[in-house]
């Protein structure tokens, strides 16, 4: 097996690390069975009118907040999804004071249920959600129960804290994100084909002594990376 080599330094590497840093995308939610919004498939189709990528854009949000509301309690809450291998293995490896960030694009707060704790989120959370007017803050659940537009006391409306198609991301979140990445001794990118810009182009900022990608398919920065191991991000993790 080509992977068992690379586990062997994987493994090296990760015992001299001080600062990794791990980069991760939809991959790592899918194995907890959360299904990848962005990539089109039939149930979407069956359901509903538009595709994923329309009914996340801001535009839809402002325009068809009943169909976008129905698609956010449908598809993106609701999942009784709990954390797998590689989140507890990240939590882990911060624990042991070998990893200062994950850097994530999912929306979905598993590598805090697996108990990491300085975990900068690209996208946001559906954990949280915020009346646009007032702020008033509002848990997954309760959009989950809500009806319709869901609305807050003041009558705004509540808005899931995710970035949705044509919105920019946090400029915070991306400063916070940058630096960690700049500071890495060690970058771990896994579970994404490193095609969602500009989210992807912040690993041009890494300068560090190892690049690793764990993916299940090719990704176009494994021929930059010290370490490319294919497969089940799971999997790995738990091996290592
Ligand atoms: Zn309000």
């Amino acid at each position: 097996m080509e992977n068992k080599k690379a586990i062997e330094k994987f493994e090296k590497v990760i015992s001299e690390a001080k600062r990794m840093i791990f980069f991760g995308g939809a991959g790592v939610s899918t194995e907890s069975g959360i299904p990848d919004f962005r990539s089109v498939d039939g149930l979407y189709s069956q359901k509903f009118d538009y595709p994923p990528e329309t009914m996340l854009s801001y535009t839809f949000y402002r325009n068809h907040p009943e169909e976008f509301f129905r698609f956010y309690r449908e598809k993106m809450l609701g999942y009784d999804a709990k954390p797998n291998a590689a989140h507890r293995k990240l939590a882990e490896w911060e624990q042991q004071g070998k990893l200062t960030a994950v850097i994530t694009q999912n929306i979905d707060g598993l590598h805090q249920a697996a108990g990491s704790k300085k975990v900068i989120e690209l996208h946001g959370s559906v954990l949280r959600n915020y009346c646009e007017k007032c702020r008033e803050f509002y848990t997954a659940e309760h959009m989950l129960v809500s009806e319709g537009i869901p609305q807050c006391k003041c009558g705004g409306r509540v808005k899931p804290d995710v970035v949705l198609y044509e919105e920019g991301l946090d400029q915070n979140t991306l400063t916070d994100a940058v630096n960690h990445i700049a500071d890495a001794d060690v970058l771990i990118i896994g579970g994404t084909s490193l095609v969602v810009y500009p989210a992807a182009g912040l690993i041009d900022y890494f300068r560090g002594d190892y690049l690793v990608v764990v993916n299940r398919d090719p990704t176009p920065r494994d021929k930059h990376a010290d370490i490319v191991l294919q497969g089940s991000i799971g999997e790995i993790f738990s091996s290592l």
